[in-house]
Order: structure tokens, then sequence, then C-alpha cells
């Protein structure tokens, strides 16, 4: 059955993974607020991430740069001068469009659709979009009206102002991205942890982006998490990295996310849409019930930032490699993931609706257990066990997140695991917990096994959670 994102986005406010930010007051356009559920689910994808790639690596470290940077850092990352969108109003309805996205969405639907002169995504320059729209080729998506005003150039960063001296403020941009924060505390890293090139920084935090048509509940936010790395090497390695970085990052969705392999893909960015600085980039896609859509982009970016954040800060930025003696600027691999995407996808893989029958639940979300927000259900088969059931609770919460649940039939518990995603539920009976064991059962096969009380923490370690 395929899923709405109508039916998700209600599901998810309903259950408490998402809401809409604000709401009392009528909610802010675009924001939405992470519930119980979803923080904790976005939660348990981060640190698997930070698992995977710090934890289990000898070559990588974690950084927790400002959001706030230096307004030099922007202008050195070329963000000032060009991180801008193509944006055109309907004269008719007065939306506001990206220009390139149109293109995009209309290649989509015809492959022979024709595209403006020069074309080179949203760095089309704006004199062959404006003739492009002269011509007529773009109806507005609003009102289906061809009448366009002047495509302009909007930067997409976000900025507020903070007290410099009693009387004045000076603009700070909010970080568009948390991959500059690692390069202009390369040399400090490298210094501190002592680690030798190759090796890998990896980060967590928000970035902003002014975007002009956020949409698709999270994924497309002007509020946003991400989850980078920034992966220095030998220049003349970077190929071959690139090649790894390529594999464990598909295994990262698949196989640690557990993500349908069918519903997970990497395109390649033709050469002719890579940035100037790119040797090579793609994106891996999800099929979200919108379709396919980015939730991480793998790139090789030379020696850029680094490069650039030395020409602007006079900071030597070069590396002395002891291996073989030399100094040079090292190359960059950048797997960037976007969470809150990363979030939505884990979602929309997990959705499973059941036509029902009595007692069976209406919708399962089928999370992975090592993803699922909540890993146990605790239920006392009837309230006056519920001494025994606080008792469970207080030994297995130590190791896992649990939901205690005494209210309505067992069925009706088990239900509600289940629409929450609860990989496995312990139904508490004084017969057998006495006897020092207890029933499990299994959210998707409802296959029930005794299991002794002692061993439990180590049963649900090796179901994955
Ligand atoms: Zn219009």
């Amino acid at each position: 059955m395929s899923l709405e994102m109508s039916t998700l986005v209600t599901y998810a406010k309903t259950k408490g993974f998402v809401y809409q930010g604000s709401e009392i007051y009528g909610g802010l356009a675009n924001s939405w607020d992470y519930g119980p559920l979803g923080a904790q689910l976005k939660e348990n994808i981060k640190n698997l991430w930070i698992k995977e790639f710090v934890q289990k690596r000898k070559d990588m470290v974690l950084l927790d740069a400002s959001i706030m940077m230096n307004p030099n850092v922007w202008v050195a990352s070329g963000h000032v001068g060009s991180f801008s969108d193509p944006l055109m109003e309907c004269k008719e309805c007065h939306t506001r469009h990206r220009a390139d996205k149109l293109v995009e969405e209309a290649l989509e639907r015809d492959p022979n659709f024709p595209v403006p002169a020069n074309w080179a995504w949203d760095k089309t320059p704006l004199e062959d979009l404006n003739s492009y729209n002269t011509a007529g080729h773009l109806a507005c998506p609003n009102c289906g009206a061809k009448n366009w005003g002047e495509v302009k150039r909007f930067n997409l960063m976000l900025s507020t102002s903070q007290w410099v001296t009693e009387d004045g403020t000076s603009l700070v941009y909010l970080r568009p991205e948390t991959a500059q924060g690692i390069f202009v505390n390369f040399s400090n890293i490298a210094r501190s942890s002592r680690k030798k090139i190759p090796f890998g920084v990896a980060q967590c935090g928000k970035a902003f982006r002014n975007e002009i048509t956020p949409k698709n509940f999270i994924f497309r936010t002007r509020e946003f998490e991400q989850i980078e790395i920034e992966y220095f090497c030998k220049p003349g390695t970077d190929a071959e990295t690139f090649e790894t970085w390529l594999v464990d990052e598909g295994k990262f969705f698949t196989d640690v996310l557990g993500l349908k392999s069918d519903k997970v893909r990497f395109i390649e960015i033709p050469a002719e849409g890579l940035p100037h600085y790119s040797k090579r980039a793609g994106d891996f896609e999800y099929l979200f019930p919108f379709g396919w859509g980015e939730i991480s982009t793998l790139a090789n970016r030379t020696d850029y930032d680094l490069g650039a954040h030395m020409k602007h800060s006079g900071a030597d930025l070069s590396y002395f490699d002891p291996y073989d003696n030399t100094k040079y600027l090292p190359y960059v691999i950048e797997p960037s993931i976007g969470l809150s995407r990363l979030t939505l996808a884990a979602l929309c893989d997990s959705y499973d609706e059941i036509p029902g029958e009595e007692w069976t639940s209406k919708v399962v979300m089928r999370f992975a257990p090592q993803v699922a927000p909540i890993k146990v259900g605790i239920f006392p088969l009837v309230k006056k066990f519920s001494e025994s059931a606080n008792e469970l609770y207080g030994i297995l919460s130590k190791e896992f997140m649990c939901e205690y649940d005494e209210a309505g039939t067992i069925w009706k518990r088990y239900q509600r695991a289940d629409e929450i995603g609860i990989p496995f539920s312990i139904c508490i009976e004084p017969e057998n917990y006495d006897q020092g064991q207890v029933t499990v059962r299994d959210r998707d096969t409802g296959e029930q096994e005794i299991v002794v009380i002692v061993e439990l923490i180590e049963w649900l370690k090796t179901k994955g959670c």
C-alpha cells in the first residue's frame, strides 16, 4: 500500500513523532518540532552514526563547533558571494519559485523537456533563465500562468546580529552547513588529537538555509540538522578514498539503519553539474512517498576549502606528513548527511498499514530494533502484578528506553506498542515471573518466547536493541 505524505504527517503528530512548530499560535511556516518519539528516533540515528563512523574507527574524531562563526568564514567559503538560488515571482498569483527546480521537475515528468541555454542547474546564468521564461516554457505550478517577473539571485543564509559595543550591533550568519567549523579547526584538531592523515572529523548539528520553497514535511526546512564528515587524505589518494566512503555510506543506510535497499540509490552528479572545485560528487537518495529525494551528498572537495581559508585568514593550514617528510594541503572527501531527512526516511520506511482484523494493529511502525525510539514494552498482565513489572522496568531501563503500560487489555497494549514501533513487548505473569522468566512478544512475527530474566538484557542486545 503506498503511503501519502499527508497520512504520515497526521500519524506522526498523533503518535508524538513530529508536531507543527508553535502550533497554538497558528504555527510558523515550515517549522516542525520533534515530539517524544521523534526526538528519540533522531537521537538514535545520530548515535548509530557516531558509533559506526567515530567509535568503531581509529581514524575518526568528533567536533562540535559554534553555529555563529566569524563572518569572514562565509566570505572565504563562498557563501556570502554565491550561495544563492534563482528566484522568480509569478505576476498573476504572486507565489515565488526556484527557476531551476521548476525545470528539474519538468524534466522528471518528461526527459525531453527543453532546458534553458547554458543549463547548469541552480548556476544557470540569469539572462538565460529570463529569455527561457520569455519563450514561455515554464508554467506557474500554483496558477498555471506563464507570466514571470525577472529572475533574481536570492542569498540563502539566515543572519542575526550580536552586540559588539554599547551602541552598535554586527551582522552574524547562522551557519548554512556544519562543514566549515571542521575546516577552520583543521590545524587544532590535527595537533591536539595527534591524528595522522588520512583521518576524518565528524560533526552533528543544526544548520540554517533560507529556502525559497521549503516543502515535504521535514524534508526541506529552513532549520535542519546535519551529520557531516570531512575526511582528510593525501592528494592522489582521493579517488580511492571516495570509493571507500561510497561503500561505507551505502552500508550505513541499509545495514546499520535497516532502510530497504531497493529504496536507497546513489546518483552520480555529471561533471558539468559539479562546482568548479569538485572532482566528483553524487547523491544518496531515498524513495520517499513524493519521489526520490536526496538524503546525503558524497563529494570530493579537493583542497578547495582549506586553500580558501588559508588565503583569507593568513593561517598556514598545510599539513606536514611524517611518513614521507612532505608538506601539502590535504584533499577532502565529504560524506554529508541530512539527519532530519534521514529521520523522515526512517519514518516512511517503517510505516506499514495492515488491513485490520479485530485484534491486530492497523498501523505497525517496523523500525529496526537499533533505530526504534523505544525498545521494550513492559506490561503487567493485570494491575496487581505491577510491582514485579516495575521491578523489571528498573532493571531494563538502565540499558534501554522502555515503555510501561498497564491500561486496557494486553492485546490493546500490544497494539499501542506496534503503533509506535516497539520491537519487543514483555507480559508479566506471576507464574512465570516467580520462576525468573518472562514472555517476550516479537512485534513483527507476533511470536512469543520465554526468556530467563537474568539473560534478558543480553537477549535483547543480540536482537539489535
Ligand atoms: Zn501563479
